[in-house]
């Protein structure tokens, strides 16, 4: 019927082509248009073209690739995986279509098939979330809202790491029970331990009636990245990790392999607690070894993307890289910085800069030859999140994103991102591509500029300083922020956290081997180190504000234009802190907080207070750990606060 009107000679077409238009209207007026399908099937069948289909080989090898995945360790053989499409097995209409492949899998019982879904697409993840996990909805923005169930942050406490004879030397160790804490996070578990927890939840993963397996990869740098497998039981932490690790090609995922590291995470399903080594239903379990993570009895999903930023924190200073909780970002004049601090300091806002490409917000490395980030996305905070503060985070929140815990209108899909009925911890989690100047792929020279965040609620610290490389050091090591304590009324008192190299939670090493790293890389490149205060000013906690988001920016600026690298500066007392005197975009007043302050004599012993908790938290590492010399730790413990006798615990 298309041959009656098509022009036959090839210097009409470009005229004919309107006049094809309309007369197939005239053909068609007063008729239905009807599809082109036999049947419903063929309707269905029409709706979805295929793309090529995989090779055999290929989809035959990452069959047995996640079969020997899906093993369990006591019984011998892998669970039988075969392809879906095969005859004789049943397959229901849903699955006929799946581009992507999907693979029927028996559990090792024979008895029910397990459906595996390997590297779906977005649409088809919020497709299956949507369809079997309660508490997932598409809102108005086109985010995947979802729940995270009871836990809605990280369970430090919970973690394990497998004492074994490849890594035992290399790690940080937790003080045994009753010794006194020493600030490491790696609380010990014997390897069978860890067999029967990687049991259960293998166990426990076979036993679903369908599961995600996400091959990706993690660090942009080409010598250094680890192909890591994540397998788990939601279609929510797939697409959570789809966003977070980075997406393989379809070249580089035909010739995936075997890969370096896997996560088992069964978080719906809790831990056996007579199990020894546990202490709560929730256990998240390291094996360097195997190169395997296990996750029970948590489905936050930070718990990923955290445990292979730990897995990182391993192995790359083994090899001579520098792995680092930081977000990072490159000027026009190819200047990278990166910005340290702990959760709520600024990582995510402030390396996301319409005037400086993103590298990343929050995991990075930097080795010989530069920079590069771990992951393929950013997870930000969207609690009291704004258009008109933060644009760029606000337009990533979008169709693929995952929304965790936000409060949305039930009718408009509108989300409240004030509301903290779930959690205070709400997150969006997007692949970097969806901010508009991210630098792709995510590597740079090396760092220009260190910014070390901090959000002093007591609110002594100056809003910017000048550090000397042995004060970097210093308030590197010691990882300073504060948050308010409770929430009760009339509770305002601030408190003082210290985590060692701004992530202690992640670290495996001892702190001192990460810090000598970065004092070598400084002193080699010539970087500069700034603190940074985006907490309170002009008072603590109840009596001051936050500093406004529009002066850190403006004080960040100033650090990039090279304006605070030579500005006059006053020494601050007890910290001893070069304080610009002045700084573009920023009030004068606010540059020194004892200005600030009505009651002098109060801020004088808040100071000493802060004082002297950071000296009480930097005596475990005044030693050096046998990582840097005697005499670097000294000066590195002589660019503390000056603690004065009587001052220090002097204020409430
Ligand atoms: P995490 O490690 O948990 O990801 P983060 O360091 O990335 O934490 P952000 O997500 O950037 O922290 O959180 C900073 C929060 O503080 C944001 O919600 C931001 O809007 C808010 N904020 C308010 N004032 C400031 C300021 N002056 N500077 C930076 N952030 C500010
Ligand atoms: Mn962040």
């Amino acid at each position: 019927m298309k041959s009656a009107v098509m022009p036959t000679h090839k210097e009409e077409a470009e005229d004919e082509v309107p006049d094809a238009r309309t007369s197939t209207f005239r053909l068609n007026e007063g008729v239905s248009h009807s599809s082109r399908a036999e049947d419903l099937d063929d309707l269905h069948r029409l709706q979805k073209s295929s793309t090529k289909p995989r090779e055999d080989a290929v989809h035959q090898k990452h069959m047995d690739s996640i079969s020997e995945t899906l093993k369990s360790a006591a019984r011998v053989a892998g669970p039988k995986v075969v392809k879906g499409e095969k005859k004789g097995l049943e397959t229901t209409p849903s699955f006929k279509y799946t581009r992507s492949g999907f693979l029927r899998a028996m559990s090792d019982a024979g008895l029910k098939p397990t459906v595996v879904y390997h590297n779906l697409t977005p649409a088809e993840l919020y497709e299956k979330a949507m369809q079997h996990e309660p508490g997932t909805n598409i809102v108005a923005n086109g985010a995947l809202a979802t729940l995270s169930g009871a836990k809605t942050g990280r369970s430090p406490r919970d973690k394990r790491v497998v004492r074994e004879p490849s890594s035992e030397k290399d790690i940080w160790w937790a003080a045994a029970n009753n010794a006194p804490a020493n600030g490491s996070p790696n609380y010990e578990m014997d390897e069978k331990t860890f067999l029967l927890n990687r049991e259960r939840a293998v166990d426990y993963l076979n036993m679903l009636d369908r599961i995600y397996v996400f091959d990706g990869f993690a660090g942009w740098d080409l010598e250094s990245r680890m192909k890591v497998r994540v397998v788990c039981a939601r279609a929510y932490h797939s697409l959570f990790m789809y966003n977070m690790l980075i997406r393989p090609t379809p070249a580089e995922m035909a010739t995936f392999g075997k890969p370096d590291f896997t996560i088992f995470n069964a978080g719906a399903f809790p831990v056996n607690r007579y199990t020894s080594y546990m202490s709560s239903s929730t256990s998240v379990d390291l094996n360097l070894r195997a190169r395997e993570m296990v996750i029970l009895g948590t489905q936050y999903a930070g718990e990923m993307k955290k445990g292979i930023f730990t897995v990182m924190h391993y192995f790359m200073p083994k090899r001579g890289i520098l792995s680092l909780h930081s977000g990072c970002n490159v000027g026009a004049a190819k200047d990278v910085s990166l910005f340290f601090g702990l959760s709520g300091t600024g990582k995510t806002t402030l390396s996301t800069d319409p005037a400086r490409p993103l590298i990343g917000d929050d995991e990075h490395c930097w080795s010989d030859r530069g920079v590069f980030n771990i992951e393929g996305g950013c997870y930000a905070k969207c609690i009291g999140l704004k258009r008109a503060s933060e644009p760029e985070i606000w337009k990533a929140i979008r169709f693929g994103t995952v929304l965790e815990n936000v409060v949305f209108d039930e009718n408009t899909r509108e989300v409240d991102f004030d509301n903290n009925a779930v959690t205070e911890n709400t997150r969006a989690s997007y692949p970097i591509e969806y901010i508009d100047n991210a630098c792709i792929p995510c590597v740079g020279p090396h760092p220009k500029n260190l910014i070390l965040l901090c959000c002093d609620a007591f609110g002594v610290l100056p809003p910017v300083s000048r550090l000397t490389r042995d004060q970097a050091m210093y308030h590197f090591i010691s990882g300073y922020t504060a948050k308010v304590a409770g929430t009760e009324v009339g509770v305002t008192e601030p408190e003082a956290t210290f985590s060692a190299c701004f992530g202690g939670a992640f670290l495996m090493w001892h702190p001192m081997k990460y810090a000598s790293m970065l004092a070598e890389k400084m002193g080699q490149h010539g970087t500069t180190a700034w603190l940074v205060n985006t907490g309170w000013t002009g008072g603590r906690y109840g009596v001051g504000s936050r500093i406004k988001l529009r002066y850190t920016r403006a004080i960040i600026d100033a650090i990039h234009s090279g304006e605070l690298k030579t500005a006059q500066t006053t020494a601050t007392p007890i910290f001893n802190l070069a304080v610009p005197t002045t700084c573009t975009g920023v009030p004068d007043s606010i540059l020194n907080p004892a200005n600030q302050w009505s009651d002098k004599a109060d801020f004088d012993a808040t100071l000493g207070h802060l004082a002297d908790l950071y000296e009480t938290n930097f005596r475990k590492y005044a030693n050096g750990g046998g990582f840097v010399e005697k005499e670097l730790a000294a000066s590195i413990v002589a660019a503390g606060p000056k603690v004065k006798k009587g001052t220090a615990n002097g204020t409430a």
